[in-house]
């Protein structure tokens, strides 16, 4: 999950770029309303945290531009004005969800989550394609040894680092279908961000070697793909 943060509070932003960077989210970080939709000119962004005080832009304001555009992302609102008549305005004017300053982290993280189980991206779920089952929740990866001569079924995890984790969660959520590198890599790095031109290799060679032989299949100059098991 891509989040656009909309904060003109700096040391908000960081705090919250940091959280939610430890959940496992990309956070793109903007402190200007301008600057959002430029950002969102280019669809990458799969949610966006907006605030509503900002400098240049009401947050409404870019809210309706948001929807004038035809996008439909989910937009959380983060803001100090919790009356209730600048709630009911956010909801009209097509907000998802509302949470007044000061918020509690773990209930943005709860919010969040609806979203994304909405999105069918569900950070709770356990994803399982041949022998490998991976919890996006606790972000982490077993292996499964079933051997039918042996009725009990060996269960070994297996450590992969935060940015081999998401490499392998990208191609497990998209099974069946060819990610480019580029795809994954937008994934794993936000703005600003130094990219190795062979970090996606880098990792998917190390994923490679503790996974099941050809479980990740390479296509030769399109991407990577893992393929949904045989039934
Ligand atoms: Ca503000």
């Amino acid at each position: 999950m891509r989040i656009l943060l909309v904060e003109d509070d700096q040391g908000l932003a960081e705090a919250l770029q940091q959280s939610l960077v430890r959940e496992g989210f990309v956070v793109d970080h903007v402190s200007r309303g301008k600057l959002a939709l430029t950002a969102l000119a280019v669809p990458s962004h799969d949610m966006i945290i907006l605030d509503l005080g900002l400098p240049d832009l009401d947050g409404l304001l870019v809210l309706k531009e948001i929807r004038a555009n035809k996008n439909d992302l989910p937009v959380i609102i983060l803001t100090a004005r919790d009356s209730v008549d600048s709630k009911v305005k956010g909801l009209d004017y097509g907000a998802d969800d509302y949470l007044a300053k000061p918020f509690d982290m773990q209930e943005l993280l709860a919010r969040l989550r609806v979203i994304e189980r909405r999105l069918g991206t569900a950070n709770s779920s356990l994803i399982t394609i041949d022998r490998v089952s991976m919890d996006t929740k606790s972000h982490k990866v077993y292996l499964l040894d079933c051997q039918e001569s042996n009725e009990q079924q060996d269960v070994n995890e297996v450590h992969f680092s935060k940015k081999e984790f998401m490499v392998l969660k990208a191609l497990m959520e998209n099974a069946g279908r060819i990610q480019s590198r580029e795809q994954i890599e937008s994934k794993l790095y936000q703005w600003g961000e130094e990219v190795l031109s062979n970090a996606v290799e880098v990792h998917i060679h190390k994923l490679r070697k503790n996974l099941p032989n050809k479980f990740i299949q390479n296509v030769r100059g399109v991407g990577y793909i893992i393929n949904h098991p045989k039934h």
